[in-house]
């Protein structure tokens, strides 16, 4: 098999290389993205969409750089990056999520006035899905919106709303027909983070950060035509982006910059002068890592193709969340053995605690665990792939009054 890359892929590799070597001392540190970007990160960005870095397949009309899908040229973009351990691109819940939702539901006008900006990362976006009481079971989703001259009036309370204390818009699934059936009375509103009557309240992790909110809704009034495909359409619209949502929380791209650090990590540590990567226990490990991420990778590019020619992937779509957040959780359990006592200065990390190694691991260790849960938890995951994926039986249901 001749693996190697054909000419215009050659081309484009050794753009990327002259970009590189040219303009890569600008480039932000590779990795945190849980704050809001800084300068920075913002100028870095502009230049990568302007040369088509990022938002590449995404149209002109809407800040995009318009080019046809092509799963070999995002394979080099992201290849030579993580070669090059240098920043690819911001990724946050409105990139990855809100922006792939709009583009494949939204009006054109949702499209023009909120995708440029938000790959610009000029508009950072915050999700209002779970509360109280529903999390795991979002179709049950209680904050009520009401119609009243031309606004939604909204009231209710939303729950671990990551960004919501730095975002400058919520995508929110909200309750609008209260006579409809359970999924068939959501719907789904863009709305800004300072209409008034909405509070922001940032909750602390184990981390030591906040990282995200409890946000309550006291009459908050959105224009009526913030709604995203139409009034009892939210949990359609919210499955889209929760597809998207799975995706980029698995995301293999990841991996190999992780896995690439860890290397550097196992290298660098010695007990009595020898090397942690050259002790059986440690490099057994690293070895059935290093085998999963590539294994991860190319599940990853089979999905692209499919994606790219229109196919359905079924199952093998709904593993990449439950996947992907087990072995990026074993990187990063890995790194945190190997820093022994370093590994775990657990009172000294707060909001800026993205320094050196040691703490970048420990924070990411503590948000695998949280990765786990968020975005659907692995457990409902698991009845998805078993239900949906594998057609085994049904998980049994309560009837009304067992519970
Ligand atoms: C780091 C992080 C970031 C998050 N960011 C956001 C965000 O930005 N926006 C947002 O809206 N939400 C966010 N969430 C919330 C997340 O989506 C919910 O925590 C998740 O859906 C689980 O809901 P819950 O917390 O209410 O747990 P529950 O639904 O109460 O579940 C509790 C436990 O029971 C298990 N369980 C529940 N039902 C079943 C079942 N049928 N079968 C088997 N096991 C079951 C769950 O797996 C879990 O272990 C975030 C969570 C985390 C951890």
């Amino acid at each position: 098999m001749d693996l190697t890359l054909s000419e215009p892929y050659q081309a484009l590799q050794a753009e990327i290389r002259t970009f590189v070597a040219q303009y890569g001392h600008l480039s932000p540190k590779v990795g945190g993205g849980r704050k809001r970007p800084d300068q920075k990160t913002l100028d870095w960005q502009k230049r990568l969409l302007a040369h088509g870095y990022v938002g590449r397949t995404i149209p002109q009309a809407y800040g995009g750089a318009g080019k046809q899908p092509d799963i070999m040229e995002a394979a080099v973009i992201a290849g030579e990056f993580a070669r090059a351990n240098v920043y690819a691109g911001l990724t946050n819940q409105g990139i990855s999520m809100l922006v792939p939702t709009l583009l494949e539901v939204g009006t054109d006008e949702q499209k023009r006035e909120y995708v440029g900006p938000t790959i610009r990362g000029d508009i950072i976006w915050c999700q209002g899905y779970s509360e109280p009481g529903n999390g795991s079971d979002l179709a049950n989703a209680q904050t009520k919106a009401e119609l009243r001259d031309g606004n939604w009036i909204v009231n209710g309370q939303k729950i671990w709303t990551s960004s919501a204390h730095y975002a400058d818009m919520m995508f929110l699934l909200c309750r609008t027909e209260p006579q409809a059936s359970k999924h068939e009375g959501l719907s789904y509103l863009l709305l800004s983070m300072k209409s008034p009557g909405l509070d922001a309240r940032p909750l602390k992790t184990m981390t030591g950060r906040s990282e995200f909110n409890e946000v309550f809704f006291t009459d908050v009034a959105v224009p009526e035509t913030q709604i995203v495909l139409g009034r009892g359409k939210g949990w359609y619209v919210a499955n889209v982006t929760l597809k998207h949502e799975r995706l980029m929380i698995g995301d293999a791209s990841k991996m190999t910059a992780r896995l690439e650090q860890l290397i550097k990590l196992l290298s660098t540590i010695d007990i009595d002068g020898v090397k942690l990567i050259h002790m059986p226990e440690y490099r057994d490990r690293l070895l059935r890592l290093q085998g999963e991420v590539i294994a991860w990778k190319a599940h990853n590019l089979r999905l692209l193709t499919e994606t790219a020619r229109g196919e359905e992937s079924g199952v093998k779509r709904m593993i990449v969340k439950y996947g992907g957040t087990m072995l990026g959780f074993r990187l990063s359990s890995l790194a945190v053995d190997a820093l022994g006592s370093a590994g775990l200065p657990y009172e000294s990390l707060g909001e800026d605690a993205e320094t050196d190694d040691a703490t970048t691991w420990n924070i990411d260790y503590m948000y695998d665990v949280g990765l786990m849960i968020g975005g659907g938890s692995n457990n409902i995951q698991k009845n998805i792939i078993g239900e949906r994926g594998l057609d085994l039986p049904r998980e049994p249901k309560f009837l009304a009054g067992m519970r």
